[in-house]
């Protein structure tokens, strides 16, 4: 239930009718919007009496929030949400663009890319120090090691940093050196993860599962922000379909979609969107058109020798040449990079 006070009411009267509805056994969380506070009351279905909540003197209006996922809807909050990451206000006009090799592979790929990237424009560096991969044989990350080379390569170009976290055990060595910790694709509806995420106090970036809908996706958001930590970044990264012609298809619909029912940031992965380099561009292009905060991109300088997603990574300059077409339709639909 979305629970608006009225307008003028002091903090202590706030706290008065959150510890309220806190011993009706609700979880009690809070957006203010307009001058007003508005307190979104989660509960787990037992019967509430309303009639009574509405009487309090404090309460302007109370109301069912009509979709499932509450504290990501902008019923609850109307607002953006706007994340600050490294030298970027995620979801302010100012777009994102995070870029980097899928793995971490060795010190010089790490200082070479992230030396590039942050030439061109990006501000957060991407890498996987634990790789999900779909064989057992293949490479797996560098683990520690890998984390250790992405922090100071990025800390030596000004970047912020991106990285997968795999299961539940790594988030504190993972948050150790990422800023902003990446749930894949593969772990969207892992919610012990989720919940183990949301506890590390730092923005998390949660990808669309391989076959979710939008709804599955914003439920998993749900489970972040419902445990405290509304840092959350969508993105977009192609689900499954019939289409084999690419590795995946990069769903754009879901941009204006999220956007319309959330406040939270989207940003979009074109690189396994396509999974194929000369498709990147163009769909990164047509992502910020269509009104993405920003962009994740595999870049390698060598990616015929990559340990993976070679054939979707962009070489540095082509990577420069997208930055500058990004900042040009930056220009076009009000935002900047
Ligand atoms: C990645 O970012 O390298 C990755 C594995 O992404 P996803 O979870 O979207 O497949
Ligand atoms: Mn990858």
């Amino acid at each position: 239930m979305l629970v608006v006070l009225k307008k003028g009411v002091s903090e202590s009267a706030t706290s008065d009718v959150a510890g309220r509805l806190r011993m009706l056994g609700l979880a009690v969380h809070r957006s203010d919007h307009d001058g007003q506070v508005r307190l979104g009351a989660v509960g787990d279905g037992a019967p509430i009496d309303w009639e009574l909540v509405r009487g309090w003197p404090m309460v302007q209006s109370v109301a069912p929030i009509p979709v499932p996922f509450k504290l990501v809807s902008r019923v609850f909050q109307p607002r953006d949400t706007v994340l600050s990451v490294g030298r970027c206000a995620i979801g302010s006009h100012q777009l994102v663009l995070m870029a980097g090799p899928c793995s971490i592979e060795s010190e010089t790929q790490a200082f070479t890319v992230a030396e590039a990237v942050a030439r061109s424009g990006a501000t957060v560096l991407r890498g996987g120090a634990y790789k999900p991969r779909t064989s057992p044989y293949s490479f797996q990350g560098l683990g520690e090691e890998g984390l250790k080379l992405l922090r100071r390569a990025a800390d030596a170009h000004g970047l912020a940093v991106v990285s997968e976290v795999l299961d539940t055990q790594l988030v504190p060595l993972v948050a150790r050196y990422a800023d902003v910790l990446q749930v894949g694709a593969r772990n969207m509806q892992n919610f012990a993860l989720l919940r183990e995420v949301a506890h590390a106090g730092k923005p998390v970036l949660l990808k669309r599962g391989l076959a979710s809908t939008i709804e599955e996706w914003l439920m998993s958001a749900e489970h972040i922000l419902s445990q405290g930590n509304s840092q959350v970044i969508l993105c977009e990264r192609g689900i499954r379909t019939f289409e084999t012609y690419t590795r995946n298809t990069l769903d754009l619909n879901a941009i204006p979609v999220v956007k319309e029912l959330s406040h939270l940031p989207v940003i979009v992965d074109p690189s396994h969107g396509t999974g194929i380099r000369d498709k990147v561009a163009p769909m990164a292009r047509a992502a910020i058109a269509a009104g993405a905060d920003g962009l994740i991109v595999e870049v390698h300088h060598d990616p015929d020798h990559a340990l993976s997603d070679g054939p979707q990574s962009l070489y540095p300059d082509q990577f420069a040449a997208l930055a500058d077409q990004i900042r040009t339709i930056a220009g076009v639909v009000g935002r900047t990079l």
